[in-house]
């Protein structure tokens, strides 16, 4: 290795992005991060854009020489969608000899400070009364482990249609494929929509049909809006819809999380592989859709009064 003839830079980098993949089911590729590197006055800014809706978890693993960073290294930290912000910086410890440094770095969607709300009921992501099976459910042994651990498995015919299981902004929504079946090589083929929670989780609808999806990124849903339609998209043994909430624990690590579902037949239970469940109608919905807007305004008047 060449010194160079004042402060030298050997820049190694290598960055690599996991994929939304549950299982057997869809993984959706991410263009996620983008890092550039300002130098100023000898210290080494680096700036991380965010070019996902979605948040980005990031863990930053350096390799210094002669250079103390402004934070603890590996660093793990979530990068809020389409911002650009300042990670670290890097500055020399003695001015006098060189500095050098490489790094990888390693991110998956999601957000490692989301808080779960676990009073939250999610609703059953189909028509209201109508019923679907579990095929597989939380710790299913075919493909729901590790990151996939609490993900649910409907089986649905092709084009059936979705409805929001819970509210909030829609940040991914993929809907260009129409390739799926039972081997590895279509993991990457999956349709999907991912909903970011208020508390910052994120829920993933997966395994779309082709051109089904009735929702784009930035959109706000509510629970039991019409989301998309089922399909067959990406690595799957058949039709069916795969679900799941997640948040990160680093860069590398996807945590998928137990939530409890309402049906019509129970306000809060949680979902088992082989039962089958019909959906409750959605009350708020219901009331939103038939109330005209003067008993609305009644409404608020007496409360008032
Ligand atoms: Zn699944």
């Amino acid at each position: 290795m060449k010194w160079c003839s004042s402060w030298s830079r050997l820049l190694a980098v290598s960055l690599w992005g996991l994929g939304i993949s549950t299982g057997h089911c869809a993984t959706t590729e991410l263009k996620m991060l983008r890092v550039t590197t300002r130098e100023e006055g000898g210290v080494t800014h680096f700036y991380v854009q965010n070019v996902e809706a979605a948040d980005v978890t990031a863990t930053f693993n350096m390799h210094l020489i002669n250079l103390k960073g402004s934070t603890n290294f590996p660093y793990t930290t979530t990068f809020a969608g389409n911002q650009t912000v300042e990670a670290f910086a890097l500055t020399p410890i003695d001015h006098d000899i060189p500095w050098d440094y490489s790094y990888d770095n390693a991110f998956t969607i999601g957000s490692m400070s989301a808080v779960h709300d676990d009073t939250y009921v999610y609703s059953l992501p189909y028509a209201p009364g109508s019923v679907f099976r579990v095929t597989q459910g939380y710790h299913g042994s075919f493909s729901h482990t590790g990151p996939d651990e609490y993900a649910i498995d409907w089986k649905m015919s092709v084009g059936t249609t979705v409805y929001a299981a819970r509210g909030g902004v829609v940040v991914k929504s993929k809907d260009d494929s129409d390739k799926g079946g039972p081997d590895r090589k279509y993991e990457s083929c999956a349709n999907c929509i991912l909903i970011q929670h208020s508390d910052g989780t994120i829920g993933i609808y997966a395994h779309l049909k082709k051109g089904g999806n009735r929702v784009k990124v930035g959109d706000k849903v509510s629970v039991g809006d019409c989301i998309g339609l089922s399909g067959n998209t990406g690595f799957t043994s058949g039709p069916h819809l795969h679900f799941s909430v997640f948040k990160t624990r680093s860069g590398k690590e996807r945590l998928s999380l137990p939530v409890k579902f309402k049906s019509a037949d129970d306000p809060r239970m949680t979902i088992v592989s082989g039962r089958n469940y019909k959906a409750a109608p959605i009350e708020v919905q219901q009331v939103k859709a038939s109330a005209p807007l003067g008993n609305t305004v009644t409404e608020k008047a007496r409360v008032g009064s």
